[in-house]
């Protein structure tokens, strides 16, 4: 049973649907507040992050992942980015062509910008 952080009440505590997090809000019928007793930590679940990387290895770009798991194409991209990073390096993995993509991802953001050389007169 739930207990309403704002009154401490125990009673007529009814779930009141979820928060963009995806974790379970309810509703105090006694002082009619709203609150989330297990708010989700950080980020998404492990769920979500590993379909995101499967979806990836099957060579669906990082918007479209982003669109079919409702989440930041950015956060796709951190989550291969850990994915690629967890690997053990001893295994190349030919048949992976993910392994190229990520490549290149890493040259992309090892690049970065770079000044201008300050020797114009
Ligand atoms: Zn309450």
């Amino acid at each position: 049973m739930s207990q309403c952080p704002h009154c401490a009440s125990t009673e007529a505590q009814t779930k009141a649907g979820h928060t963009h997090t995806g974790s379970q809000r309810y509703k105090c019928r006694a002082c009619v507040r709203f609150y989330t007793p297990e708010p989700k930590p950080l980020g998404y679940p492990e769920e979500t992050k590993r379909e995101a990387v499967r979806l990836y290895l099957e060579g669906t770009n990082f918007r479209r992942i982003g669109r079919i798991l409702s989440v930041n194409h950015q956060s796709v991209v951190n989550w291969v980015n850990a994915y690629h990073a967890a690997l053990p390096e001893a295994e190349p993995s030919p048949s992976t062509p993910a392994v190229v993509e990520l490549d290149k991802l890493f040259t992309f953001v090892g690049s970065k910008k770079r000044k201008p050389t300050s020797s114009q007169r």
